[in-house]
């Protein structure tokens, strides 16, 4: 994978060429080093790659924090540490918000976990540019710029409207993929008679506790769940998850 392409239209802007070797849909810093090889790329513009590292960097820092996956206690204890060195304001912001909650696994079995304080608009963000390159990879298709992509960290009952309203719709293609000894894994699917619709959902490490800075309490989402399309086609969704 790479120079291949090089000059291909930016998946994100669908303007400007691909200058460089593509971008790496998932940064390589969500993953420990021994599972860096073969991570997915896609073509994108050096603007849209400087914009999306910005998000990268400052979720890279702050999900190992509220992950549940083992991978997660070796990126705090080897790969955060120097990250947040090179980044003071969120570290202020990291040390001022953290806290705990107790989670159960699926034994039943409760435990503490930190939680940190967590931008949402920044995740939303992030995973606007994830539909559009995973779109692109596995389906070949653009997202075009006029099209709404919604994510939100998804509740359980989040999760069930996503599952009782989308993932039920007809699909023309899906995909079921698991990244990097599982630190990421998704699923995705295309709705049948329009290709700018489409329907994913997301887990990071397994799993996050995250805080919402600008609410009170704590999120205890399982996934991220994200819809591309038309206004017509999203807006009824985003009504429907916003509080
Ligand atoms: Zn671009």
């Amino acid at each position: 994978m790479g120079k291949k392409y090089k000059g291909k239209t930016c998946v994100y802007c669908q303007e400007r060429p691909s200058i460089r070797q593509g971008d790496h849909v998932f940064s390589r810093e969500l993953f420990l080093e021994s599972e860096r090889a073969n991570l997915i790329k896609v073509p994108a513009c050096d603007e849209c790659n400087n914009d999306k590292s910005k998000y990268e960097h400052y979720l890279t820092s702050l999900l190992p924090f509220g992950g549940l996956h083992t991978d997660a206690k070796e990126h705090l204890s080897t790969l955060v540490p120097p990250r947040l060195e090179r980044n003071q304001k969120l570290k202020k912001e990291l040390g001022a918000g953290m806290g705990y909650v107790t989670r159960a696994d699926e034994n039943g079995n409760e435990s503490r976990v930190l939680t940190v304080p967590f931008d949402g608009d920044i995740y939303t963000g992030l995973f606007e540019y994830i539909v559009k390159a995973l779109s692109w990879f596995h389906w070949g298709a653009y997202i075009e710029n006029i099209s709404i992509v919604l994510t939100t960290a998804l509740t359980k009952f989040g999760e069930e409207m996503f599952q009782q309203h989308l993932f039920s719709l007809k699909s023309k293609n899906t995909i079921d993929e698991t990244l990097g000894n599982d630190t990421v894994k998704y699923f995705g699917m295309q709705v049948v008679d329009n290709e700018q619709i489409t329907v994913w959902k997301f887990e990071v490490f397994n799993g996050l506790v995250v805080s919402n800075s600008k609410d009170e309490g704590f999120h205890k989402s399982t996934c991220i769940g994200a819809i591309s399309g038309p206004p017509q086609v999203v807006n009824p969704f985003r009504e429907l998850f916003e509080e």
